[in-house]
Formats: structure tokens, sequence, C-alpha cells
């Protein structure tokens, strides 16, 4: 869809598509049928814009995923006609134009921006590069350093930035009127008869000369490493050197026909559409909407407690602190304030967004505080035991106002346990932010057996406005993400009892995309955290399964508690780079010989299907509980909670359709260490997962 209306001559051309006039089959033939119309008309000039809130933000994703896009008009289709047309035509930028919003904008002849703007060619995030001609113009605009590094990364780029760039002719006010400003600028090219076709320009010299493009391959920077950062760098060059435009775009064509059948391509479009299904919530009763939330108080002003609180503050709401002790509420507001002003010296808060971010943090030791009853909602961050949290809960029942939604933020406690201590069970429900909360996007919202529809939905609601990754879980011992971390961890443990150091678990698992490997991981949570766990759990007293806390459990009686103590699995004295410890490496052999387990080298692939193995077999049961509402949601805690590597689409996805052989070769894979290690109990598969692999 796209209205028409001619202004003086100049016809005005406008996309609506709500919400973001994505360039679907309906707006692409309102765009063809306009420009013909405009022609018809006689008109002078053609102004491009979008309805609402933005230009075209991009191609319709599910559309491209159906391969819709391929109907006629296609995207090409329009770009042709656009650039071909024989009176001017002007883009009118305003909100975001990217992807195939961008690459219109570069096919008209000139282009408007308002300011506050944005434009982009994010394609790379979706496993591809721009194919309708972006790779191939935007080089002539901007060079070929600045449009490699602009379509590598995905990076948007601000009007003021763009029209220094040379991706604008000009850039106008928030304050002014767009549409007015582009029928202004219109009539100017259409009296000057003006006409910029990009195609038509040269691609400029790269300042690195001649091997500018061999010498990026051979060295990409680690954010360009990506098959589809490398094919931006193969079609770029080949905008460089074709002989003709339309060769250059015969080959962006190729590269991405490749990219688009491509294993990455798949894994980051699996993410982006498994990101938006996080929200649905399965089996809601209708009707049920979020209730209103205002204000919030937050228990426990330790390390969880003051993230909760900045994440409630810098979305613009008011958040009492409440702690018992009050030399740690005095802590915890100065590291709040440490914490923005870092922020700031770096560049991305104002000292003023600093005071009013502070301003929102009230502090208090009493439930008796009148914050405490108009909170709408409460997050209970304090101490790890029953009894505590039993004591907070307790409290907040007897002090916050009737639907007030009452949180806990608990790692590893069963929700109905800790809501037995309210008379409002249905109010209870577990809010798992992730360490440092301010900073990790993820959030898993916990439900208990009693908790209301309308509770889970406000905290669903609390997670957007929080703008973190919400996804709901049920309640077990380490709901999705650490439950799958278990196993995970613990075979890091058994590959140094059979033969590696820590570098040789590490080291694969970061080749893989993992930010960090497993023990790297557990220095910086620290080392004592997993050992009170154990140790809770009396797990040192199983006999039947093989024990994986003896080596762990010796390096933190030792003093290696990780980054905290400058020492772990690395020696961290020289900064926050593990480094190798001789110590560590004799340790672990002592511990092996009194095992009486003779060392062995192990490859790094075994060390990959050890450490993931179990994590997606113990995905598969989460599923089958019922824990996770759908496998993909499973995916999206992993890539937003430990920073699985999104080209690989998050671990289930890896799972079915990135490891070689799938789901069938990973069972039989789980049946061969099942053999090999009878006393581990994780590689006995899930019956969804072999139900799965069968189908496969
Ligand atoms: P912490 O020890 O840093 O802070 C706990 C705070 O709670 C302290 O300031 C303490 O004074 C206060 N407190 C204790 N009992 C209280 C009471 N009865 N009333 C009011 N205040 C009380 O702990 P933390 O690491 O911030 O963890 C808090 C909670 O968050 C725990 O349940 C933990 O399992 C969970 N969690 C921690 C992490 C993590 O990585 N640290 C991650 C996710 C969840």
């Amino acid at each position: 869809m796209a209205t028409y209306l001619l202004r003086n001559r100049v016809a005005l051309l406008r996309v609506a598509a709500p919400p973001v006039n994505s360039l679907g089959l309906a707006a692409r033939k309102g765009i063809a049928d306009g420009l013909l119309r405009a022609k018809a008309d006689n008109a002078s000039a053609v102004v491009l814009a979008g309805e609402g809130k933005t230009f075209p933000a991009g191609a319709d994703i599910a559309e491209f995923a159906a391969g819709g896009h391929l109907t006629s008009p296609t995207l090409g289709d329009l770009i042709e006609q656009l650039e071909g047309s024989e009176i001017p035509t002007v883009a009118a930028i305003h909100g975001t134009a990217l992807g195939g919003g961008m690459e219109l904008a570069l096919a008209c002849h000139h282009r408007i921006m308002q300011a506050g703007s944005q434009v982009g060619l994010p394609e790379v995030h979706l496993g591809l590069i721009p194919g309708a001609g972006g790779t191939q113009r935007l080089p002539r605009l901007v060079g070929p350093e600045r449009a490699i590094q602009l379509m590598a990364t995905g990076a948007s780029v601000k009007a003021e930035r763009a029209l220094a760039d040379g991706i604008v002719d000009e850039v106008i006010t928030k304050e002014q009127n767009l549409i007015e400003c582009a029928v202004e600028y219109a009539e100017k090219v259409a009296a000057e008869a003006s006409m910029r076709v990009v195609s038509s320009l040269p691609v400029p010299e790269p300042s690195g000369g001649g091997s500018f493009y061999a010498d990026l391959r051979a060295n990409p920077p680690k954010e360009m490493r990506a098959d589809a950062a490398l094919a931006v760098v193969d079609a770029v060059e080949a905008a460089a050197t074709s002989g003709s435009f339309a060769e250059g775009l015969r080959r962006e064509a190729e590269l991405f026909e490749a990219l688009s059948v491509s294993t990455q391509a798949k894994a980051r479009q699996h993410a982006f559409f498994a990101e938006r299904q996080i929200g649905k919530i399965v089996g809601l009763g209708k009707g049920v909407k979020p209730r209103p939330v205002a204000s919030a108080l937050v228990v426990g002003a330790g390390t969880m407690g003051q993230g909760i609180a900045m994440c409630f503050a810098s979305a613009g709401l008011p958040v009492t602190l409440l702690d018992s002790n009050e030399e740690a509420l005095a802590r915890g507001v100065a590291t709040v304030r440490k914490n923005y002003e870092a922020t700031a010296k770096k560049g991305r808060l104002t000292s003023e967004q600093v005071e009013s971010n502070m301003g929102r943090i009230g502090t208090t030791t009493s439930y008796d505080d009148a914050s405490v009853r108009e909170a709408d909602v409460a997050v209970e961050a304090a101490f790890e035991t029953l009894e505590v949290k039993h004591a907070v809960m307790a409290a907040l029942d007897a002090a916050c106002k009737p639907g007030c939604v009452l949180a806990t933020n608990t790692s590893t406690l069963d929700i109905d346990a800790i809501a037995s201590a309210t008379a409002r069970p249905a109010e209870v429900v577990g809010m798992h932010f992730f360490s440092p909360a301010n900073v990790m996007p993820l959030l898993e919202n916990v439900r208990g057996t009693q908790t209301s529809d309308e509770v889970i939905a406000t905290t669903m609601a609390i997670g957007k406005a929080l703008r973190k990754k919400a996804v709901l879980a049920r309640s077990c011992f380490g709901f999705i993400g650490n439950r799958m971390l278990e196993g995970y961890c613990r075979e890091a443990i058994y590959l140094l009892e059979e033969g590696c150091v820590p570098r040789q678990v590490d080291e694969p698992l970061r080749s893989f995309g993992m930010p960090m490997g497993p023990l790297q991981m557990c220095d910086l949570a620290g080392n004592d955290i997993g050992y009170k766990v154990r140790q809770g759990l009396g797990l040192h007293e199983v006999t039947t399964e093989r024990y994986y806390g003896g080596l762990a459990d010796t390096l933190v009686e030792g003093g290696r508690l990780g980054q905290k103590t400058k020492v772990g699995w690395y020696d961290y004295s020289a900064g926050r780079a593990p480094v190798d410890d001789p110590e560590v490496a004799s340790m672990i052999e002592k511990h092996s010989a009194a095992l009486g387990m003779t060392r062995r080298e192990i490859s790094a692939d075994e060390v990959l299907d050890r450490c993931l193995l179990p994590m997606v077999n113990e995905g598969f049961k989460v599923l089958e509980e019922g824990i996770a509402q759908r496998e993909s949601d499973i995916d999206v805690v992993y890539l937003y909670g430990y920073g699985f590597p999104r080209h690989r689409g998050g671990p289930m996805h890896w799972a079915r359709h990135g490891r070689d052989g799938g789901l069938p070769k990973l069972v039989d894979d789980l049946a061969k260490y099942a053999e090999q290690h009878p006393q581990v109990s994780h590689w006995k598969p899930s019956q969804l997962l072999l139900d799965e692999a069968a189908k496969a």
C-alpha cells in the first residue's frame, strides 16, 4: 500500500504499511503503481516517503523467509524503476531506513533526511548482504572502506553522519516539516533537471591501495569474521573492479544466493524469529492484561539488587532499594552512582541523565516506608536461603498493597516454596536477572504453580519496559539457563581429570564462538558459587554418580575463587586476561593420579561434544517437562544470557541444523559417551530428543 498525492506538480508517494512500512508485496505494488501514475500525471518530480513513524524500515522478513520477496514487482524491479525514472526522484527519510528501505533510498536521485533518523544496511545480522544493489551503490557514495565498515557490521548511521559520509544530500531539523521540505527540494531539482544516478558514479580508490581487499580478507578485524561480512568485502571489490554496474550486481546476486542457503544465515534468521516469539504466552487466559507498573521496590542492595534498581531507574521508573543493613544500603547506592558515572565517562550518558537516574532511586531500611506500600512490583534479591526468602516474602506480604507483584530473583529455589510464606501465592513469581543485571539483556520470568495469568503478563511487560529479553519458564532447579549449564561445567572438570589443562577445555569453546570457555566463565562468576551449591546439595556425598566437585573443591579450598582473588583456573595477577598457571596444572595432575586415572590426549572435537551435548540433551528435558514454553525460547536464553554465538542460532538450533548429522547423530554420540562414562547420568537421552531424532 502507498498513498499518492499531487502537490503542485510534485507526486508525493508515501508507503503505508504499518507499523514499520516493511516492503512486502502490497507496499511494493503501491510504489510501482505510484511511479507509473506520476509519469501519467506528467509530474515534475517524485517524493518517496513513509506514512506514520518511518521510511520503509526494511524487507518483510516473514515474506522473505517464505520466498515471497521474489514475486514481482520485486525490490530490484522497483529500484530499476526509480533509478531509471525520467523525472527526478527524492527520498524523504524519517525514522529508520534500513536494509531494503535504504536500498530504495539509494536508488533515488536525491535524499533528504530528518535529524534524529537513521539509515543502515543491517543484512549481515541475518547472515546476508544487501541484495538489491546496496553493496554496489553505497561504495559509490561513501568510498569502499566506509561502505565495507557499515555493511560488514550492519551499523546504523544518524542523519548528521549520513550527511558527512555523503549518503544523503540534505539534513533538516527535527522541528521542520519533512514533507514540505522534500516537496520544496523536489521542485528545486526539477527546475534544475538535476538527476544524480548513483550507479553511474565511479567507486573511489581505497586509500590502502590495490591490495586493500586482499589484505582485509586475509586479516579481518574481529567484528568482520562472519561469512556475510567477508562476502561484503567481495561484493564491494566487485563494485570497484567489475567492467560494468550490471556485472557488479550479478556478483552481488551470486554472493547473496550462496549466503541465503548457508548455515549461518539460517541460524541468524532463526535467532531473529526466536526473539519475536518469546513474548507470546502459551495458554494465557483471554483478555488478560498486564497491570500498570509505575514504581518498584527492590529488597537487598547487594550485587543483584543494585543492578536491578538500575534497570528500573534507567527505564524511567522510580525505585526504592530496601536493605536490612544500613551500610550495605549506602554501599549499594554508592556503587550504582559509580556505575552510572563510569557509563557517563564513556560518553553513553550525560551528567544530567546520571542525576535523573539517581534521582529515581530512593532508599529505606523499613517496610513501613510509604514507597513500600505504594510499589506496583517488589523484587527481592536478598541472600539465597529459603529462610531469608521466607522472611522477606512474609514482610512484603504484610507491607505491600493488594495487586503488587511479589517477585524473587532466586537462582535456585522453588517458587512455590518461596510463595508459601505469603497469603497470596498467586502474586508471587520469579524474575531471574543475570549478573550484572544492568548490563545483561536476559530475564527469566519464572511462574510458580499458583502464579496468576495477570502476574505473568505483568512480569513479561516489565521485562519489555526494562528493555530485556524476557523468557517465561516454570520452576525447577536452575530454571532454563543454569540447569542446562550444569552438565556443561561438569564435563569441563571431567576433561581436566582425564587429560586437559584449563586452556585445552576453554579454547575449543572459544573457537566455536562462545565469548569464553566454561572454566574462564567459572573464574569470572566466582568458583565459590558452585562450591556453595555443591555443599548445599550434599553433592560430595553422592556415590553412584561420578563425583565432579573434587577438583573444583580443592581449587576453592586453596583460595582460588577466580578473578576476584586474582587466581582461579588461571592466573589474573596481570589483569583480566587468563594466563596459564603451572600450579593449577600440577594440582590437576596430582588429582588425576589420586583418582588412578591415566591422563590422555583429548581432541578439540571431543571437548566440544563433551561440553555441548549434555547442554542440548538437558535442553530437550527442559522442554519435555514444560519448563520452557518452546524450543526457540531456549535458544534465546542462551543467545542473551550466555553469549552463545548468534551465527549458530542457539544450542537447540545448532543441534538440529548446525551440527553434522543433526539429531540422529547426536543421539548416537550420546550413546557412545554413555558407554564410555556409565557413571554419568546426563548422557541418558531425553525421550523428546529420541522422538525428535526419529522424525528427523
Ligand atoms: P549479595 O550478598 O550481594 O546481596 C544480598 C543483599 O541482601 C545484602 O546487601 C544483604 O544485606 C541483603 N539482605 C539479606 N537479607 C535481607 C533481608 N532479610 N532483608 C533485606 N535485605 C537483606 O547477593 P546477590 O549476589 O546480589 O544475590 C541476591 C539474590 O540474587 C540471591 O537470591 C541470588 O541467588 C540471586 N542471583 C544472584 C546472581 C549473581 O550472579 N550474583 C545472579 C542471579 C540471581
